[in-house]
């Protein structure tokens, strides 16, 4: 819709105001620093930062009712610049004029609701929601799309130039990067870390074609994301894991949207993440707390971080009731098919603490948990939500895995409503699928394959195996006739099919 086509409450706002308020805030020692360079930890203390706005106080001078139907109506205009996460410009990056902004189709993701085999099997209603349907595949595109722009805003600035802009991955990050990265060629180049053999084919193949320099390193993740952190402490380069504050900012849209999707109204919600650098979980509390303080929800839902007890080291750091005898220790991870999540020692752990904390006493009671799932589960859960309609990853039936846990522990009640994560589209996971279909996980995974989750192809071969159609040669028409009902006649067996 045309913006003078809006009604007149909405117009003066239905265009953003930019402005440039925004400043990095220092996690350890409180300093602030300007956004105006690219900076990742704090120069004096070396903790991770965040992004804050010193006008925040300021966006409650427009009531909560408003600013919905601000968003409300935003969502029918066509200009591409406020078409994805910047719908909430507001609240996503102030500072980064519309010229500068990145739109490749990320956000607004669906939002799908269980059917009733699956709400009867978890004991609860819930709705996923695809992540996986982002332009390359994860819910990363969310915190690329605000980390380009930065950038973009940066060089259209004058501010920069001739940018490297480099990262480590469990694979969708590099994904991520790589296609945002493309798009800006040649203002921005990028050079992407892999830990060898630890991604999928699916997820190498990304960053590839998107022309990216790909580097596979021996190790896991978290040992390459030490080299990433020696080249961007010594070298020019632009950081684009979420150690850079401007990644967790872009995703604070996935709670935008979800308050957005279910009308603001996030009273009795529960909203579950699976945990890796563990920070998404931080942006999702911090989206909901932004929303919470300018008067746009009215509740804050609870939150449910979920690791496998392969990789879960936040889960072990909040074992502890007493907060301050809590203890951060990096675990040494062990092989996960929630592999995207396989990090023993988060970058953003700082983050969780800090927000998480402000989470539970604006809340007023405890409204952050966290739950250690099984391997054995997370594999069987995505399973089971795949063959009831969803498209989630490993990762989203790391989700669901918490959920059931959840339920099961009266940590979510059965009035509760769930909305989980699909962090990445099945399909960049499928190898493990494959593998548990065949029987074929190795023992370290300590995954046994459900006979009843197991499903595998079958090639149906006519009596005589040499009559079978082919390109180089095709059968003679009696010949084909014979094939064809040759097959169909097995299949009818097969599938016990009646005569009509
Ligand atoms: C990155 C990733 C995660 C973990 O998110 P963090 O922000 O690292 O905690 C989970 N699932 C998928 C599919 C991912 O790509
Ligand atoms: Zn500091």
């Amino acid at each position: 819709m045309r913006p003078d086509y809006f009604p007149e409450d909405i117009k003066p706002y239905i265009l953003p105001e930019v402005r440039a308020d925004l400043y990095y805030q220092c996690l350890g020692c409180c300093a602030q620093f300007p956004v105006e360079k690219l900076l990742y930890v704090c120069p004096e203390c070396s903790q991770v930062l965040l992004i804050e706005d010193k006008n925040a106080e300021k966006l409650k001078d427009i009531p909560g009712r408003l600013w919905q139907k601000i968003f409300d109506f935003r969502r029918m205009l066509k200009i591409p610049a406020l078409k994805g996460i910047y719908r909430y410009h507001e609240f996503i990056g102030p500072c980064i004029p519309l010229e500068s902004i990145i739109y490749l189709g990320e956000g607004h993701t669906p939002v799908v609701e269980a059917n009733d085999v699956l709400k009867e099997k978890i004991g609860c209603s819930f709705f996923y929601k695809n992540d996986g349907q982002n332009p390359s595949a994860s819910f990363k595109d969310r915190g690329m799309a605000s980390a380009m722009s930065s950038i973009k805003y940066l060089i259209d600035q004058g501010l920069v130039s001739d940018v490297i802009a480099i990262c480590a991955s469990t694979g969708d990050t590099s994904a991520a990067a790589a296609l945002y990265a493309s798009y800006l060629g040649p203002l921005i180049k990028s050079a992407v870390l892999l830990p060898h053999k630890k991604v999928t084919s699916q997820q190498l193949s990304q960053p590839l074609g998107s022309g990216a320099r790909v580097f596979e390193i021996p190790g896991v993740f978290d040992d390459c994301m030490k080299i990433v952190e020696h080249l961007s402490g010594k070298y020019a380069v632009a950081l684009l894991n979420s150690k850079n504050a401007w990644r967790i900012l872009g995703q604070e849209s996935y709670s935008y949207e979800v308050a957005q999707e279910f009308d603001w109204d996030m009273k009795d919600k529960a909203v579950i993440v699976p945990i890796g650098n563990a920070g998404n979980i931080s942006a999702v509390m911090n989206g909901f707390i932004k929303f919470f303080n300018a008067g746009i929800i009215d509740a804050l839902p609870k939150i449910i971080g979920v690791q496998s007890e392969h990789a879960d080291p936040v889960y072990q750091y909040y074992l502890e009731p007493d907060e301050t005898k809590r203890i951060f220790m990096p675990v040494d991870t062990r092989p996960s098919v929630a592999q995207a999540a396989m990090i023993g020692n988060p970058v953003s752990m700082p983050r969780v603490v800090h927000i998480a904390k402000k989470y539970n006493t604006l809340s007023g009671h405890q409204n952050v948990f966290f739950i250690q799932v099984t391997e054995q589960a997370i594999m069987d859960w995505q399973l089971c939500a795949n063959k009831n309609g969803h498209i989630t990853c490993t990762q989203g039936g790391e989700c669901l895995a918490g959920l059931a846990h959840a339920v099961k522990n009266n940590i979510v009640s059965k009035t509760e409503t769930a909305i989980l994560d699909a962090t990445a589209h099945a399909i960049k996971f499928s190898e493990f699928q494959d593998l548990y279909f065949k029987n074929q996980i190795p023992q370290s995974y300590k995954i046994k394959s459900d006979p009843d989750y197991i499903n595998l192809p079958s090639l149906v071969m006519p009596d005589d195996p040499t009559m079978v159609p082919s390109q180089e040669k095709r059968l003679n028409k009696d010949d084909f006739q014979k094939f064809v009902k040759d097959i169909s006649d097995k299949i009818a067996v097969k599938l016990n099919l009646k005569e009509s």
